[in-house]
């Protein structure tokens, strides 16, 4: 079945009208088809999105005939999701935490495991006040603005490498809220921080798939996800290498370093972090798989 035959899913058979119920069966078939794994899911989220209700609002709506600007709504996010487009992108959003947040082509879409991340520094944060923190490779802010909304953060950098990433964390500051206490400076990993700034803590999630990866990825993640928020060279530790010790003279002395790394690469990153002789404490914190996805490491030395 070709891509174009998309709209045939979903055209009325002679007499009988498209219900709800009827579009999304056909509509999750098609995408089944195409290799979407969450297809009967992803057509109710793209059905609901264009009626403009919640899903559950339109389980109770199953027999309710679809009219055609509706159809002609939905049919080309359908389209999109065929070609394997992220279901986020097509919608626009991704929740995470307590956050919705507006992503889309040119922005990472962020992860339940950076969620994790987000938790193991409002950890150490807690009871702390006034804190400013470092977000190396911001992407949609998702990282930064959690701080600044949940923990005792008043400020907060974010850099990327990246403008157009920048703009989606700037209208998703602007949507939360936060604008006015987060700082936005396009370039490379430190290279936008002063040489006499000193953070409280310094997060980031950075590239760190190894290239040799690319081939497994799903097609959502290497066909639409941006290269460079995903690659980090032969092994996946490019960044990894350079942000380890380039973060700590932006380190207070009692600052906390938190990284987010790849599956079976935490023994070589709290190596790097042991080689840059600037920390103590390195711990790795389990994700909700119970896999070592997240160092920490703080910053030693006098005070
Ligand atoms: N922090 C966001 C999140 O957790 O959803 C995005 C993380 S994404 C894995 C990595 C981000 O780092 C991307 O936004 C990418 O543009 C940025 N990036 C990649 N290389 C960079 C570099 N050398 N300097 C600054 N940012 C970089
Ligand atoms: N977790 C993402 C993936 O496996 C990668 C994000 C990253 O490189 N930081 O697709």
């Amino acid at each position: 079945m070709s891509a174009g035959s998309s709209g045939a899913q979903v055209a009325r058979a002679e007499g009988e009208p498209l219900t709800i119920l009827g579009v999304m069966l056909r509509s999750a078939d098609y995408l089944a088809e195409r290799g979407v794994e969450t297809a009967r899911l992803d057509a109710e989220h793209m059905l609901a999105h264009t009626l403009g209700v919640g899903r559950l609002e339109m389980y109770l709506q199953h027999e309710r005939p679809l009219d055609e600007s509706e159809l002609e709504r939905f049919r080309p996010l359908l389209r999109r999701r065929a070609q394997r487009e992220p279901l986020q992108y097509i919608l626009g959003r991704q929740a995470f935490r307590d956050l919705e947040l507006e992503v889309g082509p040119g922005v990472l879409i962020p992860r339940p495991e950076t969620e994790q991340l987000v938790e193991a520094v409002l950890a150490w944060a807690k009871g702390k006040e006034e804190l400013v923190a470092l977000d190396i490779g911001t992407g949609s802010g998702a990282i930064a603005l959690s701080l600044l909304q949940e923990g005792g953060f008043t400020r907060c950098v974010g850099t990327d490498a990246s403008a157009e990433a920048l703009e989606f964390a700037a209208r998703n500051a602007n949507a939360a809220g936060l604008a006015s206490r987060l700082e936005l400076r396009e370039g490379s990993l430190l290279g936008p921080i002063g040489d006499d700034e000193r953070f409280d803590t310094v997060v980031s999630n950075p590239p760190y798939v190894a290239v040799s990866e690319r081939d497994a990825l799903q097609p959502e993640v290497v066909s639409w996800e941006p290269a460079e928020a995903l690659f980090a060279g032969a092994d996946g530790l490019d960044v990894l290498r350079q942000i380890v010790p380039a973060a700590a003279p932006a380190l207070r002395v009692g600052g906390l370093l938190a990284l987010e790394v790849g599956d079976g690469q935490a023994g070589a990153v709290v190596e790097l972090v042991r080689k840059a002789e600037s920390y103590s404490d390195m711990t790795v914190h389990p994700d909700l798989a119970g896999k070592g996805r997240i160092v920490t490491a703080v910053r030693a030395g006098r005070s």
